[in-house]
């Protein structure tokens, strides 16, 4: 894989970065701007070498065509005020408007082209659709380069195809990303402990195969938690649960006991009559939730519990919030867990933070992003890597331009 210093002199060349910008937004405003101030660096890097940046990137998940409240216009200007320069933006991704915008583009100069995704050729499992969408985006430049680590596990147009039509290199960004994970998975400093959490439940147990062969400690709450806790013969309620993923859980238990890796689970749950922050809510033994109540948070003796088992650990790598944390009656457990992995961060432990909504949790509850080792823009990628999986936007990096 060739770094961008690699490319050679990249003066008045147009550079096609591809960069994760899918921040979350409240109408026009970007309520947490995080994946664009990791993403500046590598655009600042390119312009200050005289390149002519051409960014691309998506925002949320417009169905292939233009629809106007997935537009990257408000990310434009925010992308501008980070870099202290204008951002020209392009009102189509691969049209008239981007076509004028690469043109006009002197030595330096930063154009972000228009949401990929309002192409349908962008994210198409047709290989001559996708190829299509990607000779329209080779076009624009002359080398490409992959910033864009939230996606690197998806085979798109602007990940994966693009790189086969161009020359290219790895941005700061991935480069970064994959050293931290790298660090996670070869020889990590023992004690490692990986806590897990979120919604997406199934999308998660994958990982936890992986895991039970290199972590020592397994803590899980949020919402895949109740899925465990059933898989243990307790009663969960109206909380979040996977009915079908309860017997590949109960596999997952049986072989960390064999290989030594002790399972965390909270001991008391947060349960509320509905999910909402004015429900009424008690603290309950997780072995006792009532029938008709829903976990949405680990209670305070979890906190404690999970920080103990935190505390001393070398590595530690977190992935999805403990709570519905977005309402402040159920942010508690998570900010113990964040509490928690700033002080091993203190102590010199690597502490990792991945996945969209744990990022801006930790944001949301007052943390700042020095405070831990790394926050990884990528939830996804980052259990993938993690999971062993192969992921094609960097496979295709390491092949001959
Ligand atoms: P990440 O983006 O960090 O990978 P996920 O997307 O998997 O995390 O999950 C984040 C979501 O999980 C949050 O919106 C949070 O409200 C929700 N969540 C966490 N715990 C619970 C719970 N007990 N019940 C319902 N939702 C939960
Ligand atoms: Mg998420």
């Amino acid at each position: 894989m060739k770094t961008i210093a690699e490319l050679g002199d990249l003066r008045g060349k147009r550079v096609l970065v591809r960069s994760d910008l899918n921040v979350p937004l409240d109408g026009r405003t970007i309520t947490d701007d995080g994946r664009i101030r990791a993403s500046a660096p590598t655009i600042k890097a390119l312009s200050e070498v005289g390149a002519r940046v051409i960014v691309c990137a998506h925002l949320g998940r417009p169905k292939g065509v233009p629809e106007p409240r997935y537009s990257l216009a408000p990310v434009a200007e925010r992308l501008g005020e980070v870099l202290g320069r204008e951002v020209r933006f392009a009102e189509d991704t691969v049209g008239e408007s981007a076509k004028a915008a690469v043109e006009a583009a002197g030595d330096g100069d930063v154009v972000l082209l228009e949401n990929l995704r309002f192409n349908a050729g962008e994210t198409s499992k047709d290989e001559a659709e996708r190829g299509l969408f990607a000779d329209q985006l080779a076009s624009l430049a002359d080398v490409f380069v992959s910033d864009g680590f939230g996606v690197v596990h998806r085979k798109q147009a602007s990940v994966y195809d693009v790189a086969r039509r161009l020359p290219h290199a790895v941005g700061g960004l991935v480069e970064a990303e994959v050293g931290v994970l790298t660090r996670l998975t070869q020889d990590p400093q023992r004690p490692y402990a990986v806590v897990l959490g979120g919604a997406k439940v199934s999308d998660k147990l994958g990982v936890i195969d992986n895991l039970l062969q290199t972590a020592d400690r397994l803590l899980i709450g949020g919402g895949m938690v109740f899925t465990f806790l059933k898989a243990q013969g307790y009663e969960v309620g109206t909380s979040l649960l996977e009915a079908d993923q309860v017997d590949a859980v109960k596999g997952y238990l049986d072989q960390a006991k064999e290989r030594g890796v002790e399972i965390v689970l909270p001991v008391d749950i947060v349960a509320a009559t509905e999910f909402s922050a004015d429900a009424e809510r008690e603290v309950v033994p997780a072995g006792a939730i009532p029938a008709d109540r829903m976990g949405l948070d680990i209670g305070p003796e979890s906190g404690v519990l999970f920080a103990e088992k935190l505390s001393g650990c070398q590595t530690v790598f977190w992935n999805g919030p403990m709570g519905a944390f977005e309402m402040e009656p159920y942010a508690a457990g998570t900010s113990a867990v964040a509490k928690a992995l700033v002080e091993a961060t203190e102590k010199g432990a690597l502490t990792v933070v991945g996945g969209g909504d744990s990022a801006a949790a930790v944001r949301q509850l007052g943390f700042k992003d020095e405070q831990f080792g790394h926050i990884s823009t990528g939830g996804g990628a980052s259990l993938e890597y993690l999971e062993g999986k192969d992921l094609p936007g960097l496979s295709v990096l390491d092949e001959k331009d």
